[in-house]
């Protein structure tokens, strides 16, 4: 198996293994394939940050003409970092504190996506504080089914996420009225993973009539932003491509005068990234009539936690190609837990010792999920473009795992 030009192997052999792997030629054409879709309209891709933040990642996207969607204090220091210009950086999520939002005032981010009334109150606060303006759009939820995992959906009345459409006329009657808020925008993010399309523009259709309504208010909406891209495919999956996506949402908007905004995660790096594992141990556990396979690797859930918390599928692949047999398996890590595992009951070629796999589709929700549970140090990152490997994140090291700790004597 290849990364561009270079033999995963061979990365392998000089930075060990787990590692994660991106391909910066993979990167430009999906960050490509999703912004063109939108072009002829005014619009700003805001690439979300946790889907994967790595700074030398978050730069090529900025190069590109990439703005940011950050949820914390941390990614916008990272998105700064990046060379990420902050104002093409768009602040979303439920619990945004004082100090987060001084530090985003202060950098001159473009919109907070606001999404409660006592988060209203106390950016106005801060704002005043400081003696600013903060540019505002509010984070609807539109009731929306986005057909996707229970987890990932964002955009339904049970979830935490957004202001329901029939309150938040009135927070923006409240909004307009704050001598420290730009009232400019409207948002909303319905979930992600989406194989359809249908939930996209069942939103929009509802945010539609919503800013049809700020109209007559007099309210005048600068910014729509319609949250997460599409999905991708994992295994059987079949999303549409992001240009079918992109021409709905024209089509839909024909006639709106604002500035489309997307805050794609998932479709642009996903499927740029694998997570490289060596196999430690093959095992065989029977007990009465079952009889269960395992590979055991040297990575595990706290390296990549979606099977686990999601039980999501990745395909998982030999690094060099087989024509051993296949073999019902589990694919597990080391930790100490049952739900410490990579794929189960696969098909897979037999497997030895020493070798390699790559688990599959691992860019987006990766390496930003990964913890150091079991003191486990974090893994590596990768990014190879041709034939040049660049460790953009060094493997952690014991010290890494103490570091901020002191020892204290109890008597
Ligand atoms: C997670 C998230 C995204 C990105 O979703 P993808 O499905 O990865 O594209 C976008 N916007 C918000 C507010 C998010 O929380």
């Amino acid at each position: 198996m290849y990364c561009e030009d270079v033999a995963v192997a061979d990365i392998a052999a000089k930075v060990g293994t787990p590692f994660y792997l991106y391909s910066a030629a993979t990167l430009k054409r999906h960050f490509n394939a999703f912004d063109s879709g939108f072009d002829g309209i005014e619009h700003l891709t805001c690439f979300a940050v946790k889907a994967c933040s790595n700074i030398s990642i978050l730069h090529q996207f900025a190069g590109m003409g990439g703005g940011a969607d950050i949820v914390s204090g941390g990614e916008l220091f990272r998105a700064m970092k990046a060379g990420i210009d902050p104002s093409k950086i768009i602040y979303s999520g439920v619990g945004k504190t004082e100090a987060e939002m001084r530090e985003a005032l202060f950098a001159g981010i473009l919109l907070f996506n606001v999404e409660s009334a006592q988060e209203l109150d106390r950016l106005q606060k801060v704002a005043a504080e400081l003696g600013t303006k903060a540019p505002v759009s509010f984070r609807i939820n539109p009731d929306v089914d986005p057909k996707t995992h229970a987890y990932i959906s964002t955009g339904l009345a049970k979830n935490k996420f957004g202001i329901p459409v029939d309150e938040a006329l009135q927070e923006y009657v409240r909004a307009q009225a704050m001598e420290n808020i730009e009232v400019l925008g409207v948002s909303c993010h319905i979930g992600s993973q989406l194989t359809q399309v249908e939930p996209f523009i069942e939103a929009l259709r509802k945010i539609k009539i919503f800013v049809g309504r700020l109209q007559a208010e007099g309210i005048k909406i600068k910014y729509l932003d319609l949250g997460g891209g599409v999905g991708i495919t994992y295994d059987d999956e079949e999303p549409p491509h992001p240009h079918v996506y992109a021409e709905a949402v024209k089509n839909e908007l024909q006639g709106m005068d604002c500035t489309l905004i997307l805050e794609p995660g998932r479709v642009i790096v996903g499927n740029a990234g694998i997570l490289v594992t060596e196999v430690q141990y093959t095992k065989v556990n029977s007990g009465g009539k079952s009889k269960k396979r395992f590979i055991v690797v040297d990575a595990a859930m706290n390296d990549l936690t979606r099977p686990s918390l999601y039980g999501a599928f990745h395909e998982i692949l030999p690094i060099r190609k087989t024509d051993r047999k296949k073999q019902e398996v589990d694919v597990v890590g080391p930790i100490c837990e049952t739900g410490d595992f990579l794929a189960r009951d696969r098909l897979l070629p037999e497997a030895r010792q020493g070798e390699l796999m790559a688990v599959m589709s691992c860019g987006a929700y990766g390496f930003t999920m990964s913890s150091n549970y079991n003191s486990r140090t974090r893994v590596a990152e990768i990014l190879v473009n041709s034939d040049q490997v660049h460790i953009i994140r060094r493997r952690e090291d014991y010290d890494d795992l103490i570091r901020g700790e002191s020892l204290v004597e109890v008597t």
